[in-house]
């Protein structure tokens, strides 16, 4: 290990998240060098493990790769590269067959075939799964125990990257935090090659699905950098996350309304049915503005799975079982209320086929990037294909850049400690500036959108980092995050997919296509709608 005063050398790829998209990549690079960062212990913080339905595939009878990209096209609403979702699609048998020989105890019948689920806006059953709704902790579970046991990887636990190193016009590494460390000056870790999976940004909103520390860091910090981003203003509001009072909401997966679940108000009115001909397995988008307006008009929205499933909701879907028994909640008999959330991210840090950013050195895979693949909505279960897919072709990219080399050491002095890590959540959970950013954002750039709202969040966004009392960069990749989606939610003057604007409720084809967006022209546009402007970079503090 090479160590100058706060510099570690990765000696060989560097990767920035610990989810499904960061694990995958790095056992596809074994036996060659990679360090993976992460600031909690490997399971913890990614939305992963948390995905309930699972995988798409198009690996059933009568269904074929074709049929999956038409699909993926459809629920997009315009703006899916056809070229993308034809090839992501083709590899996705290729990635399944990967997580099974890694371990991955997928449902199977007895003659070995996958057992599906349907889930909405899918012409077949097509989503691969683990014991009904637990195949992110499945999936997360085999690949810990796979990178655990290979000595080409890694490991840093208890560590959080806040900007990206840069020299001579390419990325080198990440400046990081190590937990708990507020006051010294933050270590750089090189490296030749830096994977960004670090996540999507559903926590910079107050009411998410999403782990707390998947906030935008990822694509804030890409941003600042200079890297390109795209459609960063399509985010996906998930309909049936659980309105019990936790944060995050624990979501009630789509596969109980693929199931037969229905929802209904609280005067007992089964709404779908007038909203869309295929009622609660519409398009996402469709079901989520359906539950808020009926929130928004004064009524309670509920998930009732007593008829369609009954006593089968405890077996079959022992996630949401258990969350509803933590709520009190006993869902044989009685109803489970819902919100929507924000739950996914479509946009992110745009990248090639390769997974490359516009910045040399720097790739991006998962929810943090954007590969053209979701365009305005994304299609159920093909988020975790995409990290996969994308993984798998980044680890091939670069690993012409390195060296086989086995038995990396650890770094010293970096790891992750239980009662600092808590402490530390607990802080971040109080302090009002995030506080505020996440109610500004939930508010104002959510669900529905018009411009006023967006202008106004935009204001606030900026008033919140020029007078928060101690802007860290960690904060300023939140609110340049935020700026990002409220900036071009507010350029784009149509609705399409997951981007709902009621002053602009139809889509305009002058608009069918991606947006790609600099962090400057961001800060332009909300410049233009009165935001408080001292330049980003100034603002930092620590
Ligand atoms: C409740 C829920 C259910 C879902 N169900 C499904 C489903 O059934 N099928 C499907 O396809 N998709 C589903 N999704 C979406 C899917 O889980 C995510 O899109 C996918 O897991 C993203 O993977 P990722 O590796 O990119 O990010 P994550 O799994 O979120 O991992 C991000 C990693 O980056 C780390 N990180 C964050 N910030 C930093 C930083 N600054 N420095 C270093 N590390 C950092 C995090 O700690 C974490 O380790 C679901 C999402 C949620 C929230």
């Amino acid at each position: 290990m090479d160590i100058h005063d706060n510099i570690l050398n990765a000696e060989g790829a560097l990767i920035v998240g610990a989810g499904l998209a960061g694990l995958f990549c790095a056992l596809k690079l074994a036996p060659r060098p990679v360090t993976v960062l992460s600031p909690k212990p490997l399971g913890f913080g990614a939305s992963s493990a948390w995905a309930q339905a699972g995988v798409a595939a198009a690996v059933g009878e009568g269904d074929n790769p074709h049929l999956h990209a038409v699909d993926t096209e459809t629920a997009g609403a315009g703006i899916v590269d056809d070229q993308v979702a034809e090839h992501v699609a083709a590899e996705a048998a290729a990635r399944i067959e990967d997580l099974a020989r890694w371990g991955t105890p997928f449902d199977r019948d007895a003659e070995g075939h996958y057992q599906l689920s349907k889930e909405a806006a899918h012409s077949m059953s097509r989503v691969v799964r683990v014991s009904g709704d637990r195949a992110g902790r499945a999936i997360m579970t085999a690949l810990i125990e796979k990178v655990r046991q290979t000595r080409s990887i890694r490991i840093v636990e208890g560590i959080t990257a806040v900007d990206l190193a840069r020299a001579d016009g390419r990325v080198i590494g990440v400046w990081c935090r190590k937990l708990g460390d507020r006051y010294s000056e933050p270590v750089m870790i090189r490296a030749r090659a830096t994977v960004l999976a670090a996540g999507g940004l559903g926590g910079l909103y107050a009411v998410t699905t999403n782990p707390p520390g998947v906030r935008g860091h990822a694509m804030g910090m890409a941003a600042r950098a200079g890297a390109l981003i795209a459609d960063p203003e399509f985010v996906q509001f998930h309909p049936t996350a659980m309105a019990v009072g936790i944060d995050p909401a624990p979501l009630a997966t789509e596969a109980l309304r693929g199931e037969g679940a229905i929802l209904v108000n609280d005067r007992g009115e089964r709404f779908m049915e007038a909203v869309h001909p295929d009622a609660e397995l519409a398009p996402r988008d469709i079901v989520a503005r359906a539950n808020f307006r009926e929130i928004k008009a004064g009524r309670k929205v509920f998930l009732d799975t007593r008829q369609a499933l009954g006593a089968r909701i405890l077996d079959e879907f022992p996630t949401v079982a258990r969350y509803c028994a933590e709520a009190g909640i006993d869902p044989v008999t009685e109803m489970i209320p819902v919100t929507p959330a924000a739950h996914y991210h479509m946009g992110g840090v745009k990248v090639n086929e390769l997974g490359r950013s516009s910045m040399a050195g720097l790739w991006v895979c998962g929810e943090a990037s954007c590969t053209g693949l979701h365009g305005a909505n994304r299609l159920a279960s093909n988020s975790l294909l995409e990290a996969v897919v994308y993984a798998a072709r980044i680890a091939e990219d670069i690993s012409g850049l390195e060296a086989v080399k086995t038995g990396l050491p650890p770094f010293a002095g970096i790891g992750w400690d239980e009662a600092e890590g808590e402490a530390v959540e607990e802080r971040l959970r109080n302090l009002d500036a995030v506080r505020d950013l996440r109610a500004v954002m939930t508010d104002l750039v959510g669900v529905e959108r018009d411009a006023a709202g967006l202008s106004e969040a935009l204001r606030r966004i900026a008033e919140l980092e020029a007078t928060a009392q101690k802007v860290t960069r960690s904060y300023l990749n939140m609110t340049v995050s935020a700026t990002l989606v409220a900036a071009a939610a507010l350029k784009r003057t149509e609705s399409r997919g997951g981007h709902f604007r009621t002053d602009y409720p139809e889509p305009d084809p002058a608009f069918a296509a991606h947006t790609d967006m600099t962090l400057e022209e961001a800060l332009a546009i909300r410049a233009e709608a009165g935001g408080v402007e001292p330049p980003v970079s100034a603002t930092v503090l620590a």
